[in-house]
């Protein structure tokens, strides 16, 4: 398969009503040759985002726990917002008559939003879970999480689970192993053998000893990382051909900065680190290191210009 441009998920929050928001992101999205692309989470932040799941409650910038996490009614996942700015962004694309350019639902993996929503109101938290067994908290949100992840795949979508937590090194690692594995067990079998999910991690995978290891026994075929920041940079030193291929896993790389314009040279030396280490076959995506929802437009613009140059060259 060749390899194609991608973005992480978020954009600069435009103050447009959000049907125009979404159009514009889009829009942005087509000029620049993004393959797979994203709604550009317009509506809300990478936590607000799960509000409609039972037992979630908005607080401040987040969600706090007031009940057991439970899964939507499947008869309402149809309207889980995510799905619907999903529907939306595939409208759009038909109205420009691109209706084959891929477009994936981000969603913010069991273990991150376990530990977002637990902490925002340890109080609250702990009428419902016992803060010593967190697995069964990270349980029930994989529990909550996996109808909208199958909605979203049965209606053509490409998914992309977010677990920036990982990378913290808060989240045990057998705690990790068992919820990724158990997680994807769980995903339709059409999801791995197609490639249409994958996991992505920000910073340093190489600070947490044995994370790689852990995302490369999950059944989740490609792994997002970065590689451009000051911390990401390491995670060259983690990746091989041969642990890749072992596993049958591709990586989306984050082989430019999501924050800074860079200079083209560096871009394209640090990809050929990657492609070295990683081998091109392996290599299905690439993209900034992570989302631009606090980068300025006009330097996400002049980040984009600059991937598309970049990438032409390589793809
Ligand atoms: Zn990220």
């Amino acid at each position: 398969m060749p390899i194609e441009k991608t973005v992480v998920g978020s954009f600069p929050k435009s103050n447009r009503p959000l049907k125009d928001a979404i159009s514009e992101v889009v829009d942005l999205q087509l000029f620049y040759g993004i393959d797979l692309i994203t709604d550009g989470e317009q509506r809300s932040n990478m936590i607000q985002y799960f509000e409609q799941i039972p037992g979630l409650e908005k607080l401040g910038n987040g969600l706090r726990i007031v009940g057991r996490i439970e899964s939507m009614e499947q008869n309402k996942i149809d309207e889980f917002y995510k799905i619907q700015d999903y529907n939306r962004v595939k409208s759009i694309l038909k109205s420009r008559g691109k209706e084959n350019v891929k477009s994936k639902i981000t969603i913010t993996g069991p273990m991150t939003l376990a530990i977002a929503c637990a902490t925002t109101d340890i109080e609250s938290t702990q009428k419902h879970y016992d803060l010593g067994d967190e697995e069964t908290l990270y349980s029930d949100f994989s529990f909550a999480l996996l109808p909208i992840v199958e909605q979203a795949l049965n209606i053509g979508a490409y998914v992309q689970i977010d677990e920036p937590i990982l990378s913290t090194g808060k989240v045990p690692l057998e705690s990790a192993r068992k919820i990724l594995r158990d997680f994807a067990s769980r995903l339709p079998p059409f999801s791995i053998g197609e490639e249409k999910i994958s996991c992505h991690v920000c910073g340093s995978i190489k600070s947490v000893p044995g994370l790689f290891d852990v995302l490369l026994e999950s059944a989740i075929p490609i792994l997002s990382l970065g590689f451009s920041g000051e911390e990401e940079k390491e995670n060259l030193d983690v990746i091989s051909k041969v642990s890749l291929e072992k596993h049958s896993k591709k990586l989306g790389v984050g082989f430019i900065s999501n924050v800074e314009v860079e200079d083209e040279i560096a871009i394209m030396d640090r990809y050929k680190k990657i492609e070295e280490n990683a081998g091109r076959e392996n290599i299905r995506y690439v993209h900034p290191d992570c989302g631009f929802g606090i980068t300025p437009l006009e330097k996400t613009r002049l980040i984009l210009e600059r991937m598309k140059t970049v990438a032409d060259r390589i793809i």
